[in-house]
């Protein structure tokens, strides 16, 4: 899906919200080659489609000279009126969960399903059983998203051999694979000293250490956060004290060594102050938040929204009903807080103390979460409601539609140095674009997801703002079948439809029906 014989694409008519390069008007987008040719109101805007149509004629033809091209080519029309269009979102935190749990997620599904949420760029975490802790395995998962990936994905280094804490990985060998960071991601490094070593190689190698926080000594046993609701039900807690003693500890250390260090999903107030008094002494250090800490408390372990009528259909056929009043779905690491670390999580975001938001997204087996709290992983499948999720945040007035999309586009990849070719509009840049409709209301059904994971506790949930369509590297890797009946196709008789057919794509078009 990488090659880049894609056919021109005219977005037209869309708002484009490009933060990295201050941009926010209506316009239009020429794709080519797999690159952003030509974009803004002045060069192809115009008042009619087929003006549109004859300038893209003329700017095909003064490249390729061929009429019967341009017969075929012109056609490639997408009318973008009313909807949004800017940078593919780029994921920093995710599990693809493969090699070795593809019972949960492959990279297949679990791309596809990033490309509905609007993602075109992946970072995958080293938690892979082997673990991304050699070239070996990191070669097996690049060469695995070429060839049935949907989105870019870039791998995630361990910090240290096998994530046991005690023997630094090869990272220059990692780096030289490709990695984009170093983490031991859910299996941080307790010993400072290896902590330590590991920042002073990624500050050599000029990348940033992903740091999951959590004192484990603290943490351990926890199911939920350590507060009121714990406390009542006698659950175990992992005290927000178990993030914020490693936050500070590795903020030290990266004042230390100089090394850059990226806080994976914070989850506490505590932790957002640490983070900005870092960052005011000028230490590097940046940090991400998850969608479900930024809307999610402590309570939704026990209180579930109104049952929508196909949970309780759901619910008679399937254990739903006897599964106690606990939603495993809920259990997640660092644990959803309260209203107060939400309040603070939101104001990071606004005052630039963290730079992205990240979905962890962690699918499961139905096994894995159909069972008591206490014995349930972990972790919440987020490619799919991730964005709608957000935009609540900006119809409450709580963010802008500019901030939310900088922190998944030119924040992101300035984190993972990439900014020059993704996150970013720019003419010249690869085609990574993510056209969503901001107004458009959906509700959540976790059987319709595309991710092996159906492990969400937004299900049932109703979302205002939905992604539409998918562009990476050029071609469409997701289109909303809404939008897709005002998108005219190639005519079968063309030179195009000749091509060697795109595997992925076609995958993508059979399975279309089932999520939408
Ligand atoms: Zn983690």
């Amino acid at each position: 899906m990488m090659n880049n014989n894609s056919i021109p694409l005219l977005i037209h008519g869309g708002r484009i919200v490009d933060p990295g390069q201050g941009l926010d008007q209506v316009g239009d987008l020429l794709v080519d080659e797999g690159k952003i040719m030509q974009l803004g109101a002045a060069v192809i805007l115009s008042p009619s489609l087929p003006v549109i149509l004859k300038e893209l004629k003329n700017l095909v033809a003064l490249r390729t000279g061929s009429a019967k091209d341009l017969e075929a080519k012109q056609r490639l029309v997408l009318d973008a009126t009313g909807l949004v269009i800017c940078p593919g979102f780029i994921d920093l935190h995710c599990h693809l969960r493969e090699p070795g749990f593809e019972d949960k997620e492959t990279i297949a599904t679990g791309t596809r399903a990033a490309a509905i949420g609007g993602f075109t760029t992946v970072c995958c975490m080293a938690n892979t059983n082997p673990p991304l802790d050699n070239r070996a395995t990191i070669d097996y998962v690049k060469e695995k998203a070429s060839k049935e990936g949907f989105v870019h994905v870039l791998p995630i280094g361990c910090i240290t051999k096998g994530r046991k804490g005690e023997e630094i990985c090869p990272m220059a060998e990692l780096a030289e694979a490709g990695v984009v960071g170093f983490s031991d991601d859910g299996d941080p490094v307790m010993s400072s000293q290896v902590m330590r070593s590991a920042m002073d190689y990624s500050h050599a190698l000029g990348l940033p250490v992903i740091d999951h926080c959590e004192d484990k000594a603290l943490s351990h046993g926890g199911i939920m956060n350590e507060g009121w609701v714990s406390a009542r039900l006698g659950l175990k807690g992992i005290p927000a004290a178990a993030e914020e003693s490693m936050v500070a500890r590795d903020l030290v250390l990266a004042k230390l060594t100089g090394a850059k260090v990226h806080i994976a999903h914070v989850s506490t107030r505590g932790s957002v102050e640490l983070i900005r008094q870092a960052k005011e002494k000028g230490i590097l250090v940046t940090a991400e938040v998850t969608p479900h800490h930024l809307t999610l408390t402590e309570e939704r372990i026990i209180t579930s929204p109104r049952l929508t009528p196909f949970q309780e259909e759901r619910a008679e056929s399937s254990q739903l009903s006897a599964l106690s009043s606990y939603d495993t779905n809920a259990k997640v690491n660092p644990p959803l807080r309260t209203e107060g670390d939400i309040k603070c999580l939101v104001e990071g975001l606004n005052d630039g103390v963290i730079e992205a938001i990240a979905t962890d997204h962690a699918p499961h087996t139905l096994a894995d979460k159909n069972c008591e709290l206490e014995l349930a992983a972990f972790g919440i499948s987020g490619f799919e409601t991730a964005f709608g999720c957000l935009m609540g945040l900006v119809h409450r007035g709580e963010i802008s539609l500019t901030t939310l999309i900088a922190k998944l586009t030119a924040e992101p990849a300035k984190i993972i140095g990439k900014d020059s070719e993704l996150g970013t509009l720019r003419v010249g840049a690869p085609a990574n674009i993510t056209i969503f409709d901001p107004d458009r209301e959906w509700v959540v059904d976790s059987r319709k997801f595309v991710s092996k994971g159906r492990n969400t506790p937004f299900d049932g949930y109703q979302f205002k703002g939905k992604v539409m369509a998918t562009v990476v590297n050029g071609r469409i890797a997701y289109m909303d079948n809404f939008l897709r009946s005002c998108f005219e196709p190639v005519p079968c008789h063309s030179e195009e439809a000749e091509r060697p057919k795109n595997l992925a794509q076609d995958k993508l078009r059979e399975g279309e029906e089932s999520h939408d």
